[in-house]
């Protein structure tokens, strides 16, 4: 289709439409409703109460469109998964702003489209995957017990929709197939029956994906994945599938130094657009499976935190020159994942230890008062030292860098799996880097290698 104006003119325009406020890892109903509220009484907007989650929270839809083809959009049906949350408040703005009217009277015409963002308030006040029941709503299709899968699957019987867009996000270690690229966006067209056959259903949803993959090769070129077909009997994509909605997943993901995703979720905005003038006007008929099928796939695991490479270690005489992979977990904690030749994988942060030998810190015991700035911590690291035990009332903490306390009298002999991510590098003049919870500091200058995140 033509491309020309969702990439350029839209393209530009999106700061204005960028809903506030929501440039942040974890949105929650409140982070919503106040903008919800905002738009309540456009004509342009049809809002309902579709219901309410587990534990009494609202869950509305919204309606665009006086047209016969349905579109069903909904965000966050997993809770810790808000990049599409923010695009579509961002996409309403997009519809509710005067400059767009024009756009708005030649496409909301022809379909009709409706929204149901955040389907699992619940999980997202807990920052949950799950329901508030820990089930997993896009595993209850089929069984339909979580008050949120029945609305959905309720939504999906009355308004009969034609497509269905189904918006996630994903884990931030997909690369794009064999590629050390991340995978920002993913996309899939669920099949929706073991053979994983096309019939005309899941064909127009391939043929709308090889829309998007037009315009995300144009905005961000390599950057977009497609993920496994294997029919799921419990996921709500397949059986939409199967009860005759040409569905899509469209699942967000990570970007370099971009921990709130704002980049997918200008995709997301994108998509969105892209979307609906498609369907209005029948582009994605002329698209080829081919590009569907030429999309990469995901490949899980390929894109670590951080990568340590050339490093030096020595067990009983044996040496070795490795890479480690480290993830960083909650509360600011990170452990060492793998120990090998990693050079299959890319990275968020790179450091280059040629020339560096694996040292385990030893543990300062604390017996006085210690008060640890910046200066006293660099000079106890290049002594050695990596972390403390004993009284943690007696440390005074006032450097910025992170302090690890009541660890092991001394750390593994050469890096272990699972093991927290403290530990030293020393060359043939003493130590030069520690690696603390994750991140690495410089003994020399004192300053972090790299800030946590992406
Ligand atoms: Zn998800």
């Amino acid at each position: 289709m033509n491309l020309s104006l969702i990439t350029n003119e839209f393209s530009l325009q999106y700061p204005q439409y960028k809903q506030q406020g929501l440039d942040k890892p974890q949105l929650n109903y409140d982070d919503i409703a106040q903008i919800l509220e905002q738009h309540r009484n456009n004509s342009l907007f049809n809002f309902s109460q579709l219901g309410e989650s587990t534990l009494g929270i609202p869950i509305w839809q919204i309606e665009i469109g006086t047209g016969d083809e349905r579109i069903l959009a909904w965000s966050q049906m997993h809770g810790n998964e808000s990049t599409a949350s923010a695009a579509l408040m961002d996409f309403l703005n997009f519809l509710a702003s005067e400059q767009q009217a024009a756009w708005c009277q030649q496409w909301l015409s022809k379909v009709k489209l409706r929204i149901i963002p955040m389907l699992n308030p619940d999980g997202a006040a807990r920052a949950s995957r799950l329901n508030a029941m820990s089930m997993d709503i896009n595993r209850d299709a089929s069984a339909l017990q979580t008050p949120e899968g029945q609305l959905l699957m309720q939504a999906a019987k009355n308004f009969k929709p034609a497509f269905a867009l189904n918006l996630h996000d994903q884990s931030r270690f997909y690369a794009v197939g064999d590629s050390n690229k991340t995978a920002t966006i993913s996309l899939l067209a669920p099949a929706f029956n073991v053979a994983k056959d096309i019939n005309a259903i899941r064909k127009k949803a391939m043929q709308l994906i090889g829309d998007m993959h037009d315009l995300i090769q144009y905005e961000l070129p390599g950057h977009l994945a497609k993920y496994n077909d294997t029919y799921s009997t419990r996921s709500f994509g397949d059986i939409f599938t199967g009860m005759g909605i040409s569905t899509i997943l469209i699942e967000s993901g990570a970007y370099p130094k971009d921990d709130n995703r704002s980049v997918a979720r200008k995709l997301n905005y994108q998509l969105l657009i892209l979307s609906v003038q498609s369907i209005a006007s029948q582009a994605y008929n002329k698209q080829s499976l081919a590009v569907y099928d030429s999309i990469p796939y995901n490949r899980k695991e390929a894109i670590k935190d951080v990568l340590i490479t050339n490093l030096s270690i020595n067990l009983q005489q044996h040496q070795a020159k490795v890479d480690l992979a480290i993830e960083f977990k909650k509360q600011n904690q990170a452990e060492i994942v793998e120990v090998g030749d990693l050079s299959v994988y890319s990275a968020f942060h790179c450091f280059d230890a040629s020339g560096l030998d694996y040292q385990s810190g030893k543990a300062y015991p604390l017996t006085t008062a210690l008060n640890l700035d910046d200066a006293a911590y660099i000079a106890l690291l290049s002594q050695g030292y990596s972390h403390f035990t004993g009284d943690s009332n007696l440390l005074q903490v006032k450097t910025s860098l992170p302090v690890s306390i009541n660890g092991p009298s001394s750390g593994p002999t050469t890096p272990e799996l699972n093991q927290a991510a403290v530990f030293l590098m020393a060359s043939s003049e003493g130590v030069q880097f520690a690696m603390l919870a994750g991140l690495l500091v410089n003994l020399t200058t004192g300053q972090l290698v790299y800030q946590r995140g992406t």
